[in-house]
């Protein structure tokens, strides 16, 4: 698989050395879908070689020590991609595949996520090369604990704001919060998001991503003439973004027709119900051993017949290998970087739509917004004031791409490049650039 390939390819690399290994990286791919749109916009090239590279790059030692006693050291990395349009936004991923190419990419992505939905954010991404399972809940706090701390001249409101990605919880955000407290002595909530509740999380923040995927979804279909009731789903992975998105267009009248988490891939063409496989997945950490569908294997799962695919579970999954054999007629982006470049060019000419990641899973960030504005305010909104304002941005901004898209004739993802570049540009040339 690509994603193992880029994996040991990267481990261990230094900044200077990401330039090198772009053509084989997950950046250099995600810098590809940047050339199409830059090229479009005609970009001069300074500018285009600003935002080709990261502001910040840090990598760090994370030593801590287990329960049994013994010392250990994992490797932490935060990326602050950009600042031009405010302080950098972006999640902390615990994964073993962790390298600093991903997450450069993941920061960059964030740039231009945080821009297409209008926010007043850069772009920025962080991660630990660890397996969360292997750790007790104990060793995970002493974890987040240095990784905040060794972050804390850099993180705060009004520089980098963190938030929730893959295996990482909204209890480790609190934790990040604490840490962060403590050190500058002062009580500080908007330097994380993603909080639970009780220390000033916001309503309606758990469910924004998926909520913001079933919200894209559920309006292309209507721009496909495709009738939502009964529209066949497939989700690949999950997790908080996977299982939201299933409910949500389960609710809406979809059929969920295939699910599938690290465990495997389930299948039932008279469709799977969603709430009960989450309260499964809830009680057993996992899908392993549910009976609601016939057991198919994770590339078979993409391939299924459906109208709507969404991959919500990792990078580099639909690829040059795999993508004639995808049947569905709409892919929404659950995932960051589920689509190499290769298979986005081949689902365009077979027709596929595609709504990119950087609007489809925009919802999370964009209630990660109302959740620090609601922090700094110290006033707090109902749930369907913050998902009233979030159907609100994502549908407007997603006109905004449609209206680019059929204008200049290209695809969805180029479009929302060209709509986010074309405003992160803006900023850097009111701002000017010091030096
Ligand atoms: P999560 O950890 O809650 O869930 C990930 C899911 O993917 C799990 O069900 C896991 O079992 C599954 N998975 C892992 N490897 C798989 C594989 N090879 N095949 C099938 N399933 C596999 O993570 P999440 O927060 O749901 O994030 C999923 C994706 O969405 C990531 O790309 C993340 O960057 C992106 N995303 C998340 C958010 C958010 O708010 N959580 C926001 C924007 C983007």
């Amino acid at each position: 698989m690509a994603r193992k390939t880029v994996s040991s390819l990267k481990r261990g690399i230094l900044p200077t050395m990401v330039t090198a290994v772009r053509e084989v990286s997950v950046f250099g791919d995600a810098i590809a879908y940047f050339n199409e749109a830059a090229k479009l916009l005609d970009l001069e090239p300074g500018m285009r070689r600003i935002l080709t590279k990261p502001s910040r790059q840090i990598i760090f030692a994370i030593p801590f020590q287990r329960d049994n006693g013994e010392l250990e050291v994992f490797t932490g990395y935060r990326v602050q991609y950009n600042f031009a349009r405010g302080p950098a936004k972006g999640g902390i991923r615990y994964h073993p595949g962790v390298t600093l190419d991903e997450v450069t990419a993941l920061a960059f992505w964030m740039t231009w996520k945080c821009a297409v939905v209008d926010l007043p954010f850069g772009g920025g991404k962080g991660g630990v090369t660890c397996d969360p399972s292997t750790l007790s809940p104990g060793e995970l706090e002493r974890i987040t604990r240095r990784y905040a701390a060794e972050l804390v001249e850099v993180m705060g409101p009004d520089k980098d704001i963190p938030a929730p990605d893959v295996n990482t919880t909204p209890q480790i955000m609190a934790w990040i919060m604490d840490t962060y407290s403590m050190h500058v002595r002062q009580h500080t909530p908007g330097v994380v998001t993603g909080k639970p509740l009780a220390i000033g999380g916001s309503l309606g923040r758990v469910e924004a991503t998926g909520r913001g995927v079933s919200l894209v979804a559920l309006e292309q279909l209507q721009r496909m003439q495709i009738p939502i009731t009964g529209a066949r789903v497939v989700v690949q992975g999950f997790g908080n973004v996977g299982s939201i998105a299933a409910r949500m267009m389960a609710e809406a009248g979809c059929t969920i027709v295939g699910l599938s988490d690290v465990s495997g891939g389930y299948y039932n063409p008279r469709g799977i119900d969603a709430t009960s496989a989450i309260a499964y997945a809830q009680e057993h950490h996992s899908l392993e051993g549910y009976r609601g569908g016939e057991r198919v294997t994770n590339d078979a799962l993409l391939e299924l017949p459906c109208e709507v695919l969404v991959p919500a579970a990792l990078e580099n999954q639909l690829t040059a290998e795999n993508a004639a054999r995808i049947q569905a007629r709409l892919i929404v982006e659950g995932a960051n970087g589920p689509t190499t470049p290769d298979a986005d060019h081949i689902f365009d000419q077979r027709g596929i739509i595609v709504i990119p990641d950087i609007l489809a899973n925009a919802g999370g960030v964009t209630v990660s917004y109302f959740e620090w504005a609601q922090d700094r305010a110290g006033y707090f909104w109902k749930e369907s004031e913050v998902n009233e304002r979030l159907a609100d941005i994502m549908l407007t901004n997603f006109s905004k791409i449609r209206d680019i898209s059929m204008q200049r004739r290209i695809s969805l993802r180029t479009a929302a490049y060209v709509l986010a570049i074309d405003r992160v540009v803006q900023a850097m040339h009111t701002r000017g650039v010091y030096a």
